[in-house]
């Protein structure tokens, strides 16, 4: 069954060369009980480990059931183990952070079968006298209880060979003898046993008892009447290759994984710091975005299509103002030559903006008035939904009605109707006669703090102007823009007699110049949000990539132990991978929340206007997998690389 011829191992410490085996040639039969003697550093566990498939030696050959192991690959060793071999050890290397019956399923993980072992983890529990504590942690349990957990686990694949490797040196006599009678039962059903020890009296349960020194065997005794019983014949058996991905498998590293994440759940919050952040910037961003965009949208379509507007000003040549000649202001009779430009322009509409203080009563507010003209309703869909628009006439004679926003008549009035009412806008009498239907926010300015006059009560009554602050201008389709736009440039340059090489010192801006500086404003904040976000996304990785590092490290003998048992590498890089997209997907829907409620925050405190998208949530989703993939790959490249042996040494 066993066979190895002259096989060698040295290690190399430093400079100094250690042959810890040397040249040992060694035939064990089908359902032998062997013990291995010798002093410490004889080369015992050396030999054990290459038998049990957990090291490969420097030269010589080993032949397993038929099989040379030195022509079989990694993943190949690993399912022998997983398949063939069952492993105690002197240290036990339960897993506590799971159950005693989650432990000795746990080989089960790495095999290609499927289904619910429990009942197998049970009846091997039993068998050891431990079925009643099958929901118990390690840690809540004597050494001899746990190296019988360890026995139960060793035997849930139904190995044929047992190895042992002092499974007695952490116990006294009374817990040794319970372990030794446990064995020899195996012994009886079949299985080949393989122990090493230094005790002879536990050596003495033993049919044959092979003592080594400095590497070398120097004695192979068989004990008399001490027969072995030959087994089914493996020789000649097959290595199955089982998928990386099937279900059970997954779903079992999923749980370990939740496991892992949850029974530290302090370190896990800080280290899906940066994800968090990252991720709840993503989507405040996205929301506020979509939001700026939404509300410029609406704001231009509250300010009407086709609208142009006409600003005078002086012109400046690198930056100083220039004399008085090239300064431009513009009246109404401006505005109604403008109007005679048909059929280029439907609407013309001057207009003057100031602050204003409004009081009704003992109410007051600090809002702005707007002189409008008549045309501006329909240029602006002004329209009052209560009340009415101004007549000509009001405008005309400079009457003292005004048209309030809807914040002015929350500020003032609650809920009564204000419209009849009499208030003071910077301490003159105006009778309400409307209001204004809601235009909502344009960035940071509410447009329904608004009061609108007629533009001559506001230029001579109110603001003391004589001059428009603006001409608006609805030119009859799209088409016309430009045509319109140079029509009126050219009105403009003879009625105020600027010379054709002067500089504009007035200008016409149409929408999408207006549009332009809108979304260049929320581009300017997208990107700001969006390299918070990337920044945090990175350092908040790298934090994963630190503590998924950590955690290697600090469970490196864990990792050995699932190799021992049978764990492929890319078993163990699928469960550490699983893990770090554990952290930061659950990073990132914490980050979700956050970024939602703080969006959410935002609208209400601070009226700004978001939207959150379905879009962003999965963008943001998608985001912390793949951080979680990306960084945890080192990590769990790491894990897997680790050799079975040198991991279980690993204090
Ligand atoms: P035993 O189990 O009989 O006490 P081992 O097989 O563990 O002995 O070790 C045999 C020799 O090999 C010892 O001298 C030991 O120091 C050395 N040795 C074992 N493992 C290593 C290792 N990973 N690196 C260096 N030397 C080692
Ligand atoms: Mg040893």
């Amino acid at each position: 069954m066993i066979e190895v011829v002259d096989i060698s191992r040295t290690y190399t410490i430093g400079e100094s060369p250690v042959r810890a085996l040397d040249g040992v040639s060694l035939r064990i039969e089908q359902g032998e009980f062997v013990a291995i003697m010798g002093a410490s550093g004889s080369g015992k566990s050396t030999l054990m480990h290459i038998l049990g498939l957990l090291d490969v030696p420097d030269s010589g050959a080993y032949c397993l059931m038929g099989k040379e192991v030195g022509k079989l690959n990694d993943d190949e060793l690993a399912t022998l183990r997983n398949n063939v071999a069952g492993f105690v050890f002197q240290q036990f290397h339960l897993l506590g952070r799971m159950s005693t019956i989650d432990n000795v399923m746990l080989p089960c993980i790495y095999s290609d079968e499927q289904g619910d072992f429990r009942a197998d983890a049970l009846k091997r529990l039993d068998m050891v006298g431990l079925g009643h504590r099958a929901g118990h942690r390690p840690n809540q349990m004597s050494g001899g209880e746990q190296q019988r957990v360890a026995i139960a686990r060793a035997l849930i694949r139904d190995p044929m060979i047992i190895f042992a490797d002092e499974p007695t040196g952490n116990l006294d006599t009374k817990n040794s003898h319970e372990i030794m009678r446990i064995l020899t039962e195996l012994h009886r059903q079949g299985k080949t046993i393989i122990m090493v020890t230094h005790e002879h009296d536990i050596a003495d349960y033993a049919g044959r008892v092979i003592t080594m020194k400095d590497g070398k065997i120097i004695e192979d005794r068989k004990k008399e009447g001490m027969e072995f019983r030959p087994g089914a014949k493996p020789d000649g058996m097959q290595i199955a290759h089982q998928p990386l991905f099937n279900p059970s498998r997954m779903l079992g590293f999923m749980k370990q994984a939740f496991r892992s994440i949850t029974s530290n759940k302090i370190r896990t919050l800080l280290s899906v710091l940066g994800i968090l952040v990252g991720v709840a910037s993503v989507i405040a961003m996205m929301a506020l975005g979509a939001g700026a965009k939404a509300s410029m949208e609406a704001r231009l379509k509250s300010m009407g299509s086709n609208l142009l507007s006409i600003r005078g000003g002086s012109a400046r040549i690198g930056g100083a103002a220039q004399g008085s000649g090239t300064f431009t202001r513009f009246t109404a009779q401006d505005a109604a030559a403008i109007a005679e430009l048909k059929p280029l322009v439907s609407y013309v509409s001057g207009d003057v903006t100031g602050a204003a203080q409004m009081v009704w009563f003992d109410k007051n507010t600090n809002s702005s008035v707007e002189g409008v003209d008549y045309d501006y309703a329909r240029m602006r869909d002004a329209t009052p939904a209560i009340g009415r628009w101004f007549t000509r006439e009001e405008i005309q004679s400079r009457r003292k009605v005004a048209i309030v926003g809807t914040t002015v008549v929350s500020e003032l009035f609650g809920n009564e109707d204000p419209v009849g009412k009499t208030i003071k806008i910077n301490r003159i009498n105006f009778t309400i006669i409307g209001v204004a239907p809601p235009k909502g926010f344009a960035g940071h300015r509410d447009q329904d703090d608004v009061a609108l006059i007629p533009v001559t009560t506001a230029m001579y009554r109110v603001l003391g102007k004589e001059y428009y602050d603006n001409i608006f201008v609805e030119v009859s389709s799209a088409a016309n823009i430009e045509p319109a736009k140079q029509a009126i440039d050219a009105l403009i340059r003879k009625r105020h007699k600027i010379q054709p090489d002067d500089d504009d010192s007035f200008n016409i801006r149409d929408m999408t110049e207006f549009q332009q500086m809108l979304s260049s404003t929320t581009q300017t904040m997208s990107m700001l949000l969006g390299s918070i976000a990337a920044i945090s996304l990175v350092v908040g990785g790298i934090g994963i990539m630190n503590i998924m590092l950590v955690s290697v490290t600090e469970r490196t003998r864990e990792i050995g132990l699932r190799k021992a048992i049978g764990a492929r590498k890319g078993d163990i890089m699928l469960q550490f991978l699983i893990e770090s997209v554990g952290m930061t997907l659950s990073g990132g829907l914490i980050g979700i929340v956050v970024g939602v409620g703080v969006s959410m925050m935002l609208s209400t405190f601070a009226g700004w206007a978001v939207k959150t998208s379905m879009f962003s949530v999965l963008l943001a989703s998608g985001f912390s997998v793949l951080i979680g993939l990306f960084f945890g790959l080192w990590p769990a490249r790491k894990a897997a690389m680790l050799k079975p042996v040198e991991a279980l040494r690993f204090e």
